[in-house]
């Protein structure tokens, strides 16, 4: 099989043991397969290489890649453009102790984008791997959540606005994200 032609197999059964896409057989064996493909196009257009791990079906011979040599494969994508990985990303905000929708509120990324990028559905851009890498700095966060709290007691009617809390719970950051500025009328 050449190495453009393996198929990827998208099988949520392969989690719990593995079965083959084609005819359900268990009798799935695994082997290193290095794989070389292009990624970009014209000038920027490179060639990469990674070890994928192949399966084979030993009842019907079909050689498949599943989710973890598209997610290997994302991943040599991510260091050969210099940015962080889904993994990586994914490993900051959870060093921080943060679900996605409080990253997200402090942080002002989207939640959806997020997701996107800790996936691997999409690759971030320079501008957003620099942030997060900022991101992971503890310094950094402490600055972010305090213009989060600070921003959200703008958005609170003037007769409540006092700076006495300075710790923000993660219900308070989402409650606080369904105030709006609106004009007097
Ligand atoms: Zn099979």
């Amino acid at each position: 099989m050449e190495p453009n032609d393996t198929v990827f197999v998208h099988d949520d059964k392969a989690r719990m043991g593995r079965r083959c896409p084609q005819c359900g057989e268990t009798s799935i064996t695994t082997c290193s397969h290095h794989h070389t493909f292009t990624y970009g196009s014209g000038d920027t257009a490179a060639t990469l290489e990674v070890d994928l791990p192949l399966r084979r079906c030993g009842a019907c011979d079909l050689e498949y890649l599943d989710h973890e040599g598209e997610r290997l494969k994302h991943e040599a994508v991510c260091r050969h453009l210099r940015v962080l990985s889904p993994a990586e990303i994914r490993g900051i905000r959870k060093s921080l102790g943060m679900t996605r929708a409080v990253f997200a509120e402090i942080t002002g990324l989207g939640e959806a984008t997020l997701n996107r990028w800790e996936n691997g559905a999409v690759v971030q851009n320079l501008a957003n791997d620099r942030y997060l890498r900022l991101l992971a700095l503890p310094e950094i966060m402490d600055r972010l959540k305090a213009l989060t709290t600070f921003q959200g007691f703008l958005s609170e009617p003037p007769g409540n606005l006092k700076f006495r809390v300075l710790a923000v719970s993660a219900e308070r950051l989402l409650s606080q994200k369904r105030f709006q500025l609106r004009k007097a009328s």
